[in-house]
């Protein structure tokens, strides 16, 4: 039998009374729509991120294009993002007229460069086109980017920070959480992320009540005072009550999940250490909450015969992600070529993930393991 590679089967098994509760009260009262499930679902996330204001929304993508729309980010302007993220980060930017700059990552970390992003924001500065206006640092794989570091450059630089946590929930820096770093920071609902619901969701974070007014102005099309007097033009990006029901029991359940993710990126680690494949790398401070478990192989050629092997073996594996955004065709008129982030470029090549959830086994892990050193 194939191993799952996130089983959200166990996870529904284990939460079924309270989640199949959450949604029969739902069909009872019938407010599908902003019904009380949202809101008790924003205050329990504010409390679980330490963030003063939390806007749900019907997706990570929306609540990306919110913030951005939130910082009034626009044509002539210039964001930062990661060349080695899901490309949701930098459609969001190019979807408002902006233009997305990418800067490399660290090999050992996957996340954020602080010393490409300085490059970049120098080079554009020079170049004079465009205005730099703001940074979306990613979490990927649940690590926290080096929010120290980019918060440093961002004052430096003027620039506005926005965290996409649509990977991090869960994970920590020095004792914060992450979905707290930033003017605002947006996460994902989708079900294959930590905090996942049943079908799309996400949300976005401030500690700023005027923006939090306008994001709960622009989740319902620009709304003012009331729902059919239009200030400003939004869109229709609200989470369904149902999903916010799922999401309740899950939240409640998150921490015990995280742990055992944590214990199982731990046996991997040890597992593999001083082994031919990399794992990752988690710096002093910092939590995960191992939204993927990514180690690098030595070649690309390397990567597809392991990956084969595995897949003999009933075990799943992914590649996230093996274009980096820079060389995707519809940025080929942005004029990004091969080895202007070469640290990207080659964990696209090299990386893959291994199954990983918060009801894996530590047999399962021990068995992921044997079938990779297997020659
Ligand atoms: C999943 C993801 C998104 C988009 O979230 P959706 O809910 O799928 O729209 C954005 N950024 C990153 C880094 C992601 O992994």
């Amino acid at each position: 039998m194939e191993m799952a590679y996130n089983d959200l089967s166990a996870q529904y098994q284990h939460l079924k009374t309270e989640i199949d509760a959450g949604i029969a009260a739902v069909l009872e009262h019938t407010q599908f729509i902003s019904g009380p499930q949202v809101e008790e679902l924003e205050q329990a996330l504010c409390r679980y991120t330490g963030r003063r204001y939390c806007v749900t929304v019907s997706s990570g993508t929306a609540a990306l294009l919110m913030a951005l729309m939130a910082l009034k980010i626009g044509p002539g302007d210039a964001v930062f993002v990661p060349d080695f993220t899901f490309f949701a980060t930098s459609e969001a930017v190019s979807l408002l007229g902006a233009e997305p700059v990418f800067c490399d990552v660290l090999a050992e970390t996957f996340n954020l460069d602080p010393e490409s992003l300085r490059d970049q924001v120098c080079r554009v500065k020079k170049a004079g086109r465009l205005k730099p206006r703001a940074v979306i640092a990613v979490d990927l794989y649940g690590l926290p980017a080096d929010y120290p570091a980019i918060e440093a450059v961002c004052r430096e630089e003027g620039l506005l920070l926005i965290e996409d946590a649509a990977q991090g929930f869960g994970g920590e820096l020095a004792g914060r959480k992450a979905c707290g770093f930033g003017r605002l920071s947006c996460t994902s609902f989708f079900p294959a992320k930590p905090l996942g619901c049943y079908g799309d969701g996400g949300a976005v974070f401030t500690d700023e009540e005027p923006l939090y007014r306008l994001l709960c102005s622009l989740r319902v099309h620009g709304k003012g005072a009331d729902k059919y007097e239009n200030i400003r033009l939004g869109l229709n990006a609200r989470l369904d009550t149902l999903q916010a029901a799922i999401l309740l029991p899950k939240l409640a359940a998150f921490d015990a999940e995280n742990e055992t993710r944590n214990r199982a990126a731990a046996l991997y680690g040890s597992l593999l250490a001083g082994s031919a494949f990399c794992p990752p790398s988690v710096p002093a401070d910092y939590r995960s909450s191992w939204a993927q478990y990514t180690v690098r192989a030595g070649s690309e050629e390397e990567r597809a015969a392991v990956r084969s092997r595995l897949e003999k073996a009933g075990i799943p594996t992914m590649v996230y992600y093996p274009i980096p955004l820079h060389l995707q065709k519809v940025y080929a008129g942005l004029g990004g070529r091969t080895g202007d982030c070469p640290v990207a470029e080659h964990l696209c090549k090299t990386v893959f993930s291994l199954p990983m959830h918060g009801y894996m086994e530590p047999e399962a892990v021990r068995q992921v393991v044997a079938a990779l050193l297997r020659r």
